[in-house]
């Protein structure tokens, strides 16, 4: 669009085309002509001026604040025809019509107005351009200010560094504040003082040195009222003696609703440069960033020296340490583990768990995604060197194996059972030759029915000792691991004989019996003398501590690799106080009648079993309600494949 456009609004043709063709566009104009009915077409585009005709009276001149109002900036000229009121020029004037022109119409008459029209008409345009040109610098000057404290946010994110963070910060706000200096000062608790911990052009030697009690200075006035505060808008403020500002800001942090600091701006030497309130917000959003890189510094120091304290103490705790994540890869393995398996130096992290220990059982719990509680298991290594290792599920990281030496116990366990082993057989000869002598004592002369008596509780008390003594000697046997011999063994086999030699026992003390053993389930592979030391002395206990009239069920069921049986009774259960020693050596808990005949061996050697087996053995009891007893043991010919390339865990 030219400089020149008008449009010119006349209801008669020829009259309107007079004025175009003859006095507008030989002058330089672009004119646009229409009836005063077709204006409203014309209402979108803005014209350098209108020219409005065919006024004669009041009501004419609606359309011509209609037009003022829709085109505020194009002066409008208004041409009144022969014989319109006196009045209605100042009444168009009034409108805010910029000149009305009284018939008769001249050209030159027109022109001239309309040229003032153009010329108010331009500098109506410059006050526009000037005062957008004002409003585009605040609008450019807020966003690079928005983008500054967006900056100094990113770098308080980004960087681990808190002495360049707050540097940044400082630098953001004495340039967004247009300040000449700057500071940001942290509170000392002790001694109830402000010190510089960062600066930006404040003398050095200053820096160093400037230390502002909180109860009197200004900083620590902002510091108590908890918000940004402007001074020196009247007079120059004194921040320590001799250092006079004429301006300063102090907006401070807060870290958890506890004021921890300053960060201020200040002039010395512009005495007309004050701050606003747009430059105490911006003082205020700076003050955040510090204060959360200040939180995050010291959060972070926190969590690395409660890292290397815990690196630390794994690095050097005498049990075996191996941490692993979720695809069973090796995040961390102490010293101490390291020995364990001879593995030299280090490079482990990041590698499998199967490729580099070299231990299949330990192995087969790892790579157990079903795994949901910590599971300890006896391991035993090269050179006799015996461990109990604990895998514990770790939400969120995997799993952490921890390995406990107890070779030591093991030996301290092997003299003992030796030494049992050694008494219990030196034992047995004496013993023999009393019960002999006893014998021999009926069938060398007469014996009263007292004597008899006497006689008969001596054999049985013998045969007491005996019993403990054969099988503490079993037990020995067990425990040394003599028995290697493996086979399928039939469980169903073996519970059918167990029942078979007290199912009248049973009946004898009214007990029912229920025997659920499922079609083919597979056989257990190991000894079959033990195993059926195992199954007799699980129902014999059944049998013996479950009152009469009580009932029995010993079941079977396989779970992939391995067979579960399970005994359970209606019986008296075991008291929760006796339940950790139950399977000890001579231990019986306290519930039971003191003549209940036993040793307390029964259960230690059934554990020493199963142990030996590669087993599990565990028990669920309820006082007055019942105990069961659960074996789990490996299957014949079914085994767990495990590919140490390819970890079994959750992929
Ligand atoms: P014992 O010769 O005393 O039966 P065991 O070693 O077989 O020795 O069992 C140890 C103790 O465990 C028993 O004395 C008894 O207190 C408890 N116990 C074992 N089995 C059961 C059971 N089925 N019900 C209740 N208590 C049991």
């Amino acid at each position: 669009m030219g400089e020149k456009d008008i449009l010119v609004i006349l209801t008669d043709e020829k009259e309107r085309r007079y004025i175009a063709n003859q006095i507008l566009e030989p002058d330089g104009f672009e004119v646009t002509t229409c009836s005063l009915g077709e204006v409203l077409k014309y209402d979108t585009q803005p014209y350098d001026l209108i020219l409005l005709g065919d006024i004669r009276e009041r009501q004419s001149l609606v359309i011509a604040s209609s037009l003022i109002e829709q085109f505020p900036a194009s002066p409008l000229v208004v041409v009144l025809k022969p014989g319109a009121d006196s009045d209605l020029v100042q009444e168009a004037l009034r409108l805010g019509v910029f000149a009305c022109l009284p018939p008769p119409l001249r050209a030159q008459d027109l022109l001239a107005v309309l040229t003032r029209g153009l010329e108010r008409r331009r500098q109506l345009q410059r006050w526009a351009d000037s005062l957008a040109a004002g409003k585009i610098k605040a609008f450019r000057d807020r966003l690079a200010e928005v983008e500054a404290i967006s900056q100094a946010g990113k770098s308080v994110a980004s960087a681990l560094d808190l002495d360049q963070v707050l540097a940044n910060v400082v630098e953001a706000a004495v340039a967004l504040t247009g300040a000449e200096e700057g500071s940001l000062l942290l509170l000392d608790d002790q001694s109830d003082h402000l010190y510089i911990r960062a600066a930006f052009n404040f003398k050095e030697e200053y820096a160093r040195t400037l230390r502002l009690p909180v109860q009197d200075s200004l900083a620590g006035r902002a510091l108590r009222h908890g918000k940004p505060l402007i001074f020196g808008k009247d007079e120059p403020a004194k921040i320590k003696t001799h250092y006079l500002v004429h301006a300063l800001i102090y907006a401070p942090m807060v870290v958890n609703g506890k004021p921890i600091g300053v960060l201020g701006v200040d002039n010395r030497q512009l005495k007309q440069s004050q701050f606003n309130d747009q430059d105490a917000v911006v003082m205020s959003a700076l003050a955040d960033f510090a204060a959360i890189a200040i939180e995050n510094a010291r959060r972070y120091t926190q969590a690395e020296t409660e890292r290397k304290k815990l690196e630390t103490m794994l690095r050097e705790v005498a049990d075996g340490v191996i941490l692993i994540d979720d695809s069973l890869d090796i995040l961390l393995m102490n010293n101490s583990a390291l020995k364990i398996f001879q593995l030299d130096g280090g490079g482990y992290s990041g590698k499998n768990f199967g490729q580099v220990i070299d231990h299949q059982e330990l192995i087969e719990v790892i790579y157990d995604p079903t795994q949901d509680a910590p599971r300890k298991i006896d391991i035993e290594l090269d050179d006799e060197r015996y461990y109990v290792a604990q895998v514990t599920p770790v939400e969120g990281i995997g799993k952490v194996v921890t390995l406990q030496d107890v070779s030591h116990f093991r030996e301290l366990d092997n003299i003992k059972n030796e030494f049992v082993h050694t008494v219990s057989h030196d034992l047995r000869s004496p013993l023999t030759a009393i019960l002999g002598y006893v014998e021999l004592i009926g069938k060398v002369g007469e014996t009263s029915e007292r004597q008899k008596e006497y006689i008969r509780r001596v054999e049985a008390s013998v045969k007491n000792i005996t019993d403990l003594i054969n099988a503490l000697l079993e037990l020995g046997r067990i425990e040394a691991g003599f028995d290697r011999q493996r086979e399928p063994v039939p469980i169903p086999v073996l519970v059918q004989y167990a029942v078979d030699g007290m199912q009248h026992l049973m009946a004898q003390k009214g007990l029912a019996l229920r025997v659920q053993m499922p079609d083919g389930l597979p056989p257990v592979f190991g000894n079959t003398v033990r195993l059926r030391q195992v199954v007799n002395n699980l129902i014999e206990n059944a049998l013996k501590y479950t009152p009469a009239g009580g009932e029995i069920t010993i079941s079977a069921r396989q779970e992939g690799a391995q067979v579960i049986l399970q005994v359970q009774d209606t019986g008296v259960g075991i008291p929760p106080d006796d339940q950790p020693y139950i399977f000890d050596k001579l231990y019986r808990a306290g519930n039971i009648p003191v003549d209940s005949p036993g040793s307390g061996l029964g259960l230690s050697i059934v554990k020493s079993i199963v142990d030996h087996h590669g087993g599990r053995l565990w028990f669920d009891s309820v006082m007055d309600q019942g105990t069961t007893f659960t074996v789990v043991l490996p299957a014949a010919g079914i085994h767990l494949e495990i590919d140490t390339e390819q970890p079994l865990g959750p992929d």
